[in-house]
């Protein structure tokens, strides 16, 4: 099997690194397409995403990738938002859950947050106006709604799950929030057993801190959804256990909820966890449950262990050495 790699920058060659070792471990027969992206590639190649990298995603369909670096208020626009639009990734899918001990106020957190990916004030249509203002444009379209929250509602109905939470500001944006609010009362109703519930997103920030437990799926919006995946990553540990997919009709690409985390890249100090969760729903997706699940299994065995754990998670445990305990336990 060939799956198109992206080992990005900051902490990514370590976590990748760690991810190459847990997915072979699975017995799989892998072949790595390896190709950089970002200011890396800019200097190598001149381009930001080489047409290598391209060919090889449209070739295997399936890619996994380690942080890239956005630069902040300059500089080229972002990688991850370049290859979700290209490829149409639409679904951006981020399951929150407590593993293990890791230290949490709440254990019983378990949350998956469907996300629109390609729209919203990601369109990146921004116009300075003049040198003291700047406009940026918000863009919903019926059809991009449909589609995102159709998925939830599927997920929602093949997990047995009773309710789906859409989350909006569509009291203030009546237009544009307003509209995916409709979309999503339009969905519902071909779903009977399910109910959608309608929370505007300053409550669903106070209610996520307080009662996280009510919730199980969530979907919203590109911004809201980014924040809120942070918001539900703090709740059980933190960044480094978040992982994601972006899903579009027929390419994948997955990748941590987290970015390059520059002030402990090269240390190996990054927790990994959320990379190899990312690798368990690439072998999900490709039919492989029973491999995702064994690395699965053996994050909640070895994160159970309090000896076991990272740095951000208020242990000693390095990067390299947490792969080994992980490689150690799908060996059992
Ligand atoms: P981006 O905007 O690129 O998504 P971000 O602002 O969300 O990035 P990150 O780089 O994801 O920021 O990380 C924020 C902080 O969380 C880091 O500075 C780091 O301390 C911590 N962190 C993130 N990922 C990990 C990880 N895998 N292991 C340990 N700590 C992490």
């Amino acid at each position: 099997m060939k799956i198109t790699l992206i080992p990005g920058d900051g902490i990514g060659p370590e976590i990748i690194k760690s991810l190459k070792a847990v997915m072979e471990k699975t017995g799989l027969d892998i072949t790595w397409e390896e190709y950089v992206a970002g200011a890396d590639a800019y200097k190598k190649t001149g381009t930001y995403l080489p047409e290598e990298l391209f060919q090889s995603l449209e070739k295997n369909k399936i890619g996994i990738k380690g942080p890239v670096t956005t630069p902040i208020g300059e500089g080229f626009s972002s990688v991850n938002v370049a290859l979700r639009k290209k490829y149409d990734l639409y679904a951006n899918i981020r399951p929150v859950k407590r593993i293990g001990k890791v230290p949490s106020l709440y254990p019983n957190v378990d949350i998956i947050i469907f996300r629109e990916n390609t729209e919203d004030l990601y369109a990146g249509i921004e116009k300075q106006i003049s040198p003291t203002e700047a406009h940026s444009i918000k863009v919903i379209t019926q059809e991009k709604s449909i589609r995102i929250i159709k998925k939830a509602f599927d997920y929602a109905k093949e997990h047995g799950i009773e309710k789906v939470t859409v989350v909006t500001k569509a009291n203030i944006m009546k237009l544009t929030d307003g509209l995916f609010l409709q979309c999503a009362r339009d969905v519902a109703k071909n779903y009977k057993g399910i109910q959608l519930e309608e929370v505007l997103i300053d409550n669903m920030c106070m209610q996520l801190v307080m009662h996280p437990e009510n919730y199980k799926v969530i979907v919203t919006e590109n911004l809201y959804g980014d924040i809120l995946s942070d918001l539900c990553a703090g709740l059980v540990g933190g960044l480094g256990l978040i992982p994601g997919a972006n899903i579009g009709e027929n390419l994948a690409i997955f990748e941590a909820v987290h970015g390059s985390a520059p002030d402990i890249a090269g240390k190996d100090l990054a927790n990994p966890t959320a990379i190899l969760l990312s690798g368990a729903m690439l072998l999900d997706y490709i039919g492989h449950e029973d491999k995702g699940n064994s690395i699965r299994k053996a994050i909640e065995k070895v994160l159970s262990n309090t000896d076991n754990f990272t740095y951000e998670l208020g242990g000693k445990v390095g990067t390299r050495e947490f792969t080994t305990c992980i490689l150690k336990e799908m060996e059992r």
